[in-house]
């Protein structure tokens, strides 16, 4: 993981609400309090990587040189949102940003008008965010990165089996139904094997998209490994688990894909369980597995629910 240091030499740039820029400042204050909160800072922000904890303690800090009620952090791209207390009428926002690279918006709120010492102080110890900010921003970009699948931009097998893990232990203490769909490409070898690898290799990042454009925004979809795919849908019992299985498998048969030379498709087989209290990943993960297995057999391009298995079978 990069780390910057603090004696490395950094445009930062922290734009305030009016649009004027501070760069790196000198203490402008003689508040002694705010000199001390200043002095520790540092080390008190570099006691975790973790942004959320971080920023609570950034807030926490500053709180005791500037009073204020709410404070409200926000970078969409690593999905941060963390805000404290309720917002008031007077507000300073600051947009950060070093070396081009976006840091996240601040904003604080108060009744009171916040005055010109209250922001320079402030931005002072916004001086001091900037480089932890930076730090914990590239550890929760290095953790998203290690639970991608980078061919097809999905989650990975190390994603699916923590998920799966935290969605069961949900179910299973809110009684609430959770399903799981199993999914593999049907002769995906006869693919590789005619049109060769790099086709192949489209044929899954085509795949891919058809799941996220069919699938509800609540399912979550993984690349489990080669081949084949699997879908966390919570709240959602077989029959409508089979519903949205059905559309992604209709969708797929529809796909055509280009080499360069040839048009190709190719069609998946699903396999779906719906979570049992008191079964644990292994066994939700083998029901749904058994049900793909018995949709190859049977044929092909189709979806199997394991409960209809089970009615069969008992
Ligand atoms: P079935 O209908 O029974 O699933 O047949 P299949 O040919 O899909 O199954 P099989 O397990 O025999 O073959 C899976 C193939 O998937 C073999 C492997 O080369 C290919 N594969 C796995 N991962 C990748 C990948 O990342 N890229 C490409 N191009 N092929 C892959
Ligand atoms: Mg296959
Ligand atoms: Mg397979």
């Amino acid at each position: 993981m990069e780390k910057l240091h603090q004696t490395e030499t950094a445009k930062l740039s922290i734009v305030s609400r009016h649009g004027n820029t501070i760069v790196s400042t000198e203490p402008l204050h003689e508040l002694e309090h705010a000199d001390n909160v200043a002095a520790r800072l540092p080390s008190v922000l570099q006691t975790t990587l973790e942004l959320d904890e971080m920023l609570n303690l950034f807030d926490k800090e500053i709180r005791q040189v500037v009073p204020y009620d709410s404070f409200h952090y926000q970078h969409q791209g690593v999905q941060c949102d963390v805000s404290t207390g309720s917002s008031k009428a007077h507000s300073c926002n600051y947009r950060l940003e070093m070396n081009t690279v976006w840091l996240g918006e601040l904003t604080l709120t108060r009744r009171k008008k916040f005055s010109d010492k209250d922001t320079q102080v402030i931005e002072d110890l916004l001086c001091k965010l900037i480089y932890p900010l930076r730090n914990c921003l590239l550890y929760r970009q290095s953790q998203a990165a290690a639970l991608e699948d980078k061919l097809t931009g999905l989650n990975n097998r190390g994603a699916f089996d923590a998920s799966l893990k935290r969605e069961i232990g949900i179910a299973q203490r809110q009684r609430t139904p959770m399903s799981l769909i199993v999914l593999d490409i049907d002769h995906f070898k006869a693919v590789n094997d005619n049109y060769g690898h790099s086709s192949g290799d489209k044929a899954l990042q085509a795949l891919a998209k058809a799941i996220t454009n069919t699938m509800r925004t609540s399912d979550i979809a993984f690349r489990f490994g080669g081949e084949e795919f699997t879908l966390i849908l919570s709240n959602t019992d077989v029959e409508a688990a089979r519903l949205v299985a059905e559309r992604i498998r209709v969708a797929v048969s529809q796909l055509t894909c280009n080499d360069g030379k040839r048009t190709f498709g190719f069609t998946i087989s699903l396999g779906i369980s719906q979570f049992k209290h008191g079964e644990n990943c292994a066994e939700l993960f083998d029901r749904a597995d058994k049900a793909l297995y018995q949709a190859k057999k049977q044929g092909r391009n189709q979806t199997v629910c394991a409960d209809n298995l089970m009615s069969k079978d008992n």
